[in-house]
């Protein structure tokens, strides 16, 4: 089923989980690992993300160095399958322009279509990391928007051989991101929400925000989205902060605000077991508010941390 359906039939907010391919030689039972204890709470749809290859270097026995190129989590197409497959689940990959050319990303979109996922998130995706700008692959996307464009070509029959006439049509339902800080490479919030409209109006069904810790920031994005014209369903993501060391490096790798009052709690724990307590009963609040508010759906980034989320979610639901 697609995310909108899901809403459209949802008589109270629903939940949906995030995670991440496992690194490279592992196997699919640490995606089973990580989802048994929180499928009981019976998510809408599970979102997999999709992460670039990368070069590294790598010596060589005569003191040279080689660049290789590694994609350190891959499988997100077999994730979604395994998924569907044994949970009985909907799934939601993610799409990056970042690291593709068009030909591949067909390809990917064919894949899903024919193991049937119907549900696709479309992002850029980051800078590679040696570069600080991101940059597409010859013949790739550059923007959300143009990966969008491919993805609503699809679902029109729209192949790029323009030789395939009466081509099958797809029929993903798209979901794209929002920012209610801000996209950090913006100039500034209307900016932004400009783009944001311009993904809705080239045809995504629903906006996935970046986390926030503070619900007044997706309170007031939404209040602004809506008065830009921006009516499809926006659904708040949230992650539990677990570590002192998020208190910075979450803001400087997601470019968002740690209320004082949070990193005041935060900083008066003397481990990162107490700093789980008081993250989780952030987010526990923050998810109670999101709640009343009658949001479609609260997304949880789960990365890693299973057992908080289920912590928070039974005391929910
Ligand atoms: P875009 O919408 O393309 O925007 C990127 C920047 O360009 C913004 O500053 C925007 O204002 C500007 N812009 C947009 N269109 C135009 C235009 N036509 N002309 C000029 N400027 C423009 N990354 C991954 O690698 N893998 C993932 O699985 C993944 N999952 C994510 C899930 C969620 C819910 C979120 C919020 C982010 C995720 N990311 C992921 C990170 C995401 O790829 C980055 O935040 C990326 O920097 C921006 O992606 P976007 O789709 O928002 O880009």
């Amino acid at each position: 089923m697609k995310v909108t359906e899901h809403i459209a039939q949802a008589k109270n907010t629903l939940i949906s989980f995030e995670i991440l391919p496992p690194l490279k030689g592992k196997t699919i039972n640490s995606i089973y690992d990580h989802l048994d204890p929180l499928m009981e709470f019976k998510p809408a749809y599970i979102n997999v993300t999709y992460h670039r290859s990368e070069h590294v270097f790598k010596k060589k026995a005569d003191g040279t160095f080689d660049k290789v190129e590694v994609r350190k989590r891959p499988g997100t197409v077999g994730i979604c399958a395994a998924i569907m497959n044994h949970y009985k689940v909907d799934a939601v990959p993610h799409l990056i322009c970042g690291g593709f050319n068009k030909r591949e990303t067909e390809d990917a979109l064919i894949d899903l279509n024919f193991i049937g996922v119907n549900n696709v998130l479309v992002l850029r995706g980051d800078a590679a990391k040696n570069e600080t700008l991101f940059e597409p692959e010859p013949d790739g996307n550059r923007y959300a928007t143009d990966l969008l464009k491919q993805v609503t070509n699809l679902n029109s029959g729209i192949y790029l051989e323009d030789d395939i006439r009466d081509g099958f049509k797809t029929n993903f339902c798209i979901g794209v991101a929002g920012y209610p800080e801000k996209h950090f490479e913006s100039p500034n919030f209307e900016t932004d929400l400009a783009y944001l409209k311009a993904k809705v109006d080239g045809g995504a069904d629903y906006i996935v925000t970046q986390m926030f810790f503070d619900n007044r920031k997706f309170f007031d994005f939404v209040d602004r989205c809506r008065k830009a014209g921006i009516n499809v369903p926006i659904i708040p993501g949230l992650k539990p902060l677990t570590t002192k060391k998020q208190l910075s490096v979450i803001p400087r790798t997601f470019h968002v605000d740690i209320p004082t009052e949070l990193s005041t709690e935060v900083m008066k724990c003397k481990s990162d077991a107490e700093v789980e307590l008081v993250g989780a009963d952030w987010l526990y609040e923050q998810s109670k508010e999101l709640k009343a508010a009658n949001v479609p759906v609260i997304h949880y980034y789960t990365l890693g941390k299973p057992a908080i989320i289920k912590n928070v979610v039974e005391r929910l639901f």
